[in-house]
């Protein structure tokens, strides 16, 4: 979310007139965005401001750390420019352009202005679709910084992917810290919009449909997402629209039923798994993915393996550990912090080591299969392969040998020859496009001088 905020004011004041410096260094003026769902996390960009500063640039801090200190963000940095709250980054440019400093701005519940501008270039765009949450979970400090759950219009957000898509954008990602409550709160779609063609009724698989329908866009992707949201109709338009990508993050949390009731989180272990088996019976190789906070307080050693059986159960592909964070304001802060710092850690490093374990086990029924892959380019490791995503946002990385280098976003056809927990190794490839035969006289070259002529035909 803060990625696409920020591109969103590097787009704005780009079209103010301003210039993208070459570096950090070489910058008269720097924007930190910030962060503040961990205690580490805001450190983190109030210790980057302050270094800016002491390196005499203007800087200005937005985000979400901006909103929870409000007027106190200049006792911690008094000589700061600027500070803007997480939904208040549209008036940037006004207030550069103003250079009235020292300058607040909250912003509140308001709807950023120039939510939808984007950088020119690239084939991959985030497009923000929720703003805020009304869920308050115990831990969280979102709903506070964040505001009030708010859809955007339907028909906005339909132009924006369209317009995107007519730049050369192909995968669309969809954010909101709840995506199937679109609509829910306030109205998504309009009465004057025209009916769905497939008679979905909910707002958000509605959107899906809309989107699939938008020439140019291969892949849409949304997250975070809540198990309540996982209707029938919503595995419906994953089953109808092969652009909606087969992966899915779906915080779980805990897989304390316990633990999950102190959080406020409005599901049990079983409800979850149910979800998580609605998707899995659509496509076994349904790619789930999921948040955990471990040392939540109270959380007992058997609330922890409850989490571990969980997550077993569930079969993650990838997971994403968080040691519990006691943040001002929330429910959960008033509560002792009373699993111990080394506690936590080990923990943590127990659920990594499980998912190591289970990704690689998960990945490797993969060998042997063709995966669609959209291509990213060179890998950062090694420039000798290639290096792009599948639908379940797994990454795929391949030797390129001498084929075509397939352009950023240009679909590849890639056989998985191995696998290890976070990455399927391939060993050939097939561009989708119009020079199929380039590519496949290229293969058949490789695979003769593996001395695999029977594989080469099929593959060529
Ligand atoms: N909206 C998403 C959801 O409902 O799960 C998550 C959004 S939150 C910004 C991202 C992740 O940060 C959460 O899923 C949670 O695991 C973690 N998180 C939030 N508050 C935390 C805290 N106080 N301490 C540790 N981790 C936290
Ligand atoms: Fe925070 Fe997500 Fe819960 Fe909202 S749904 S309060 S963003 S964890």
């Amino acid at each position: 979310m803060n990625v696409r905020d920020s591109e969103a004011v590097e787009a704005l004041m780009l079209a103010a007139g301003h210039e993208k410096a070459a570096s950090e260094e070489d910058a008269e003026l720097v924007v930190v965005n910030s962060c503040t769902v961990r205690q580490k996390a805001e450190e983190k960009a109030v210790g980057k401001a302050g270094n800016l500063i002491a390196a005499k640039k203007v800087v200005g801090l937005m985000g979400c750390a901006v909103k929870r200190m409000g007027a106190d963000v200049f006792k911690r940095l008094p000589k700061l420019d600027f500070a803007v709250g997480p939904r208040a980054f549209g008036l940037i440019p006004r207030i550069v352009a103003e250079g009235r400093y020292p300058r607040l701005e909250l912003g509140e519940d308001a709807v950023p202005e120039g939510m939808d501008a984007h950088v020119e270039g690239g084939w991959q765009a985030f497009v923000t679709l929720l703003l805020g949450c009304d869920n308050r979970c115990s831990y969280c400090i979102v709903p506070d910084v964040r505001g009030h759950e708010y859809s955007r219009p339907a028909r906005e957000v339909v132009a924006e992917v369209a317009a995107l898509a007519r730049r050369g954008v192909k995968e669309v990602c969809l954010l909101g810290q709840s995506v199937l409550r679109y609509g829910m709160r306030n109205k998504a779609w309009d009465d004057a919009d025209a009916p769905s063609p497939g008679g979905y009724t909910e707002p958000f698989p509605r959107l899906l449909e809309a989107l699939s329908a938008i020439d140019g866009i291969e892949r849409i992707r949304f997250t975070s997402a809540h198990p309540k949201g996982c209707t029938d109709e919503l595995v419906r338009a994953y089953a109808e629209f092969p652009k909606v990508c087969r992966h899915l993050h779906l915080p779980v949390q805990s897989g304390s039923d316990r633990v999950l009731a102190e959080m406020g989180r409005r599901y049990t272990r079983a409800e979850y798994l149910a979800a998580v088996a609605k998707l899995r019976a659509l496509d076994p190789e349904f790619a789930v993915t999921t948040d955990v906070i471990v040392g939540y307080p109270g959380e007992t050693e058997e609330d922890f393996e409850a989490t571990r059986s969980l997550m077993e159960e569930a079969g993650f592909d990838n997971s994403f550990v968080f040691k519990y964070s006691p943040r001002p304001g929330t429910r959960s802060a008033a509560l002792p912090d009373d699993v111990p710092t080394a506690e936590k850690e080990r923990r943590d490093q127990v659920l990594l080591a499980d998912q190591e374990a289970r990704g690689l086990a998960r990945n490797e029924r993969l060998v042997g299969t063709v995966r669609e892959v959209l291509s990213e380019g060179p890998s950062k490791r090694n420039a000798a392969r290639w290096s792009g995503r599948d639908g379940g946002n797994r990454i795929v990385v391949w030797e390129i040998g001498d084929s075509p280098r397939p352009a950023p976003g240009e679909k590849v056809r890639v056989r998985i020859a191995s696998a290890h927990a976070q990455i399927l190794v391939g060993e050939t490839a097939s561009i989708k496009s119009n020079n199929t035969t380039a590519v496949a006289a290229s293969l058949c070259r490789e695979t003769r001088r593996r001395g695999d002529a029977g594989r080469a035909l099929t593959t060529c």
